[in-house]
């Protein structure tokens, strides 16, 4: 049984078990699939070709019987010599004398050791007898604790491997082997760790990574299956009537990605089925919109609403512009951090008593002394900054709320759903129509001033302009301009005939804010600034973007910064200044000027950089896979992910006798038991 202790595997006794057990090997399988997280692979060269003191591979043929030293307590020495392209070669080996009967004159032998070129020697640290596979020999490398030495643990295995070769069930059922062209469960274990041939090796990985995506996949899938099925949330059930007359009161016509998203929205709030839904959209897709929908349709189903937001300043905007549409239809309050004292109590009895229909806020939703009557739908937006126990703090309020997540990152829809596992995505994939495309140029340093000039002259139409850099602090190492440098020059530039504002990380959040606002008011022309103006602002009146050493930003993050403009009916430009090195970077840079589409760029973004853009350092809680790859195997994530819905939506787990191994795994791994939330 592979599920039986290591120690019943020949070679293994108490103590090397021990040892495996620091490396989390417990069981036969666990060792089985102990891959090799490396493998030293020796092509064999000419004699003229091998470096000094190199480790190499040669193949030659035994010319005499070697001759056996011992010496000290049980260390022996093997001498012989082989011939190698004509030449003789003198090979030693070290403690193994039992290789001396192999090594028969005239016999064909591979060697694999440290090389002194000097005196044409090999120190043997590992034979073969015959040639060498497709020219080459393949180490595998395992990575290893305490006393475990490479050769025990690929010892171990090789004894594993041969006892249960047989004893293998194949998980994966014959069609995907078929049409992938897969190896078997059995033969791929073994080439994993004794790999004949790079080729096969390849395929070997394939299997396994496949493998691992397709059991990831099924066991997200079932979990929302679980979830959806469960009946733990609240049915929301809403006016239609009141909607569509409050979808009419808009100023414009829901787009179709929008109408699409909504209805997936309000089909979720309809059901007893708890929500925890994406939404995905570029900056100005809308969300906005159809979220206030949502919240309508709660309010008519007689719960109440909140929208959580990063920072103060959004929280007000959103404040504002929630209670212009809404008008007299909702009572609205915003929550934040400064409001304090008796204003803070009366709004919090006043949600208490359900007298309130939406609160708007930031953190401050969400600390102790807030209390709903009935929460029953609640909004993140730009969720990434929100940390797990903010939102679960949240949805905790309420008798399990639907919980909107809305974010202007996209993300590859695979990689998305891979990310945020058990939630579902909606994407709105299109642009409200007669918006202006933001012209994105590509320019030099050395052209500053013209820009500065141009910057001036949208400054007399009335319109504005954020100046990006990357870094506060002076840092001779990295070069990078800084906000502050920026800042007296752009004063310096102008000369009071601008105003020019400075905004960065150091500034406490009441001077950013301060600042902020006197941006939205318009009394500063040209805000510099670090990334701190990346979260949702919106001052419809700023046209320009400038970024400073933009080859220091991933795509996504540029587009993020771009999307700061253009928010308005004004033709709107976004100016990269870059000199990037390398062809990434020019790439990057490329593909800016050339493409609007946010999904379109993340997808670019990826394959340049990988996900760490997406979902920030470490909350990323990205899954860990033992040969997979999310970024490198995106494709067969995607593959895997199709073929796991085909599987649940036919129920083939159950129906499909092919499928009785994968239906055992699943089971034995308990997903049933693992935590909902
Ligand atoms: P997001 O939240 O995705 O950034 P918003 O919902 O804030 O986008 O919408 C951006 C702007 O576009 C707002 O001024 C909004 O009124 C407007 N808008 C939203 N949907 C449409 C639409 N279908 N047609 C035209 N304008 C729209
Ligand atoms: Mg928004």
């Amino acid at each position: 049984m592979l599920s039986d202790p290591v120690t019943v595997i020949k070679g293994i006794g108490e103590k090397f078990a021990a040892d495996l057990e620091t490396m989390d090997i417990h069981t036969v399988k666990d060792l089985l699939y102990y891959f090799p997280y490396r493998y030293d692979v020796f092509d064999i060269k000419p004699l003229s070709e091998l470096i000094h003191e190199d480790k190499v591979t040669i193949e030659g043929r035994v010319i005499h019987e070697p001759s056996l030293n011992f010496y000290g307590k049980k260390k022996s020495r093997l001498s012989f010599n082989v011939e190698v392209e004509g030449v003789a070669v003198k090979a030693v080996m070290f403690n193994r004398g039992f290789a001396k009967k192999q090594l028969n004159p005239g016999a064909t032998v591979t060697l694999t050791g440290k090389w002194d070129a000097h005196r044409l020697q090999i120190t043997v640290s590992h034979y073969k007898m015959g040639p060498a596979n497709e020219q080459t020999a393949i180490q595998p490398m395992y990575s290893l604790k305490g006393d475990v030495t490479n050769y025990k643990v690929k010892k171990a295995v090789k004894n594993a491997v041969e006892t249960y070769q047989n004893n293998m069930p194949e998980l994966l059922p014959e069609r995907y082997l078929v049409s992938y062209k897969l190896p078997d469960r059995a033969s791929a274990v073994s080439t994993m760790h004794f790999p004949e041939s790079r080729v096969d090796l390849k395929h070997a990985r394939r299997r396994f990574i496949y493998e691992e995506f397709l059991l990831f996949q099924l066991k997200m899938q079932l979990l929302r299956k679980i979830k959806r099925e469960s009946t733990s949330g609240n049915a929301q059930h809403y006016e239609p009537a009141n909607l569509r007359e409050f979808i009419d009161s808009f100023s414009f016509s829901l787009t179709t990605a929008q109408q699409k998203a909504l209805n997936q929205i309000l089909a979720d709030m309809k059901s007893p089925y708890r929500m925890s839904r994406l939404l995905q959209g570029d900056v100005g897709s809308g969300k906005t919109a159809v979220a206030e929908v949502c919240l309508y349709a709660s309010i008519t189903a007689g719960k109440q609403g909140a929208l959580m937001v990063p920072t103060e300043i959004l929280a007000e905007q959103h404040f504002q512009s929630l209670s212009e549409t809404f008008g007299e239809r909702a009572s609205i309050v915003l929550l934040t951090g400064s409001v304090k004292g008796k204003k803070r109590k009366e709004i919090l009895a006043a949600v208490q008593h359900h007298e309130v229909n939406i609160v708007v806020g930031t953190h401050a939703l969400i600390q102790d002394d807030v209390f709903f009557d009935d929460l029953g739908f609640v909004i993140v937006d730009e969720q990434h900054r929100f940390g797990v126990g903010q939102r679960r703090a949240l949805r905790e309020k309420g008798l399990n709320p639907d919980v909107l997540f809305m974010t202007a990152t996209p993300i590859p829809r695979t990689l998305a759903i891979t990310a945020f596992g058990d939630m579902d995505v909606s994407v709105i994939d299109e642009m409200p129509s007669g918006r202006k495309a933001i012209e994105t140029y590509w320019a030099k340093e050395n052209t500053f001033e013209r820009i500065l000039q141009f910057i001036a002259k949208r400054a007399e139409e009335g319109e504005q302009t954020y100046v990006v850099c990357p870094l506060i602090e002076e840092s001779d190492k990295l070069d990078i301009q800084n906000a502050v440098d920026l800042y007296q020059q752009l004063e310096a530039f102008y000369s009071g005939s601008l105003q020019v504002g400075l905004m960065h990380g150091r500034l406490t959040t009441d001077e950013k804010d301060e600042i902020m606002k006197q941006f939205a008011n318009g009394d500063v022309d040209v805000l510099v600034s670090t990334t701190v103006v990346e979260v949702g602002v919106n001052v419809t009146n700023a046209t320009v973007m400038v970024i400073y050493d933009a080859e220091r930003f991933g795509l996504s993050q540029l587009h993020q910064l771009r999307g700061r403009v253009g928010r308005g009916e004004k033709q709107s430009y976004c100016i990269l200044i870059a000199d990037p090195k390398g062809e990434t970077g020019k790439e990057r840079m490329r593909i800016m000027t050339e493409t609007n589409n946010g999904f379109e760029l993340s997808e670019q973004d990826l394959k340049l950089r990988g996900p760490g853009d997406f979902f920030g350092k470490k909350q990323s809680g990205l899954p860990e896979f033992k040969v997979a790859d999310m970024i490198h195997d995106y494709r067969a994530l995607e593959t895997a992910r199709q073929d796991a819905e085909q599987i649940i939506e036919h129920g083939l787990l159950e129906s499909d006798s092919s499928f009785r191994q994968l239906q055992v795994y699943l089971e034995d791994n308990t997903i049933l038991h693992e935590k909902l939330d």
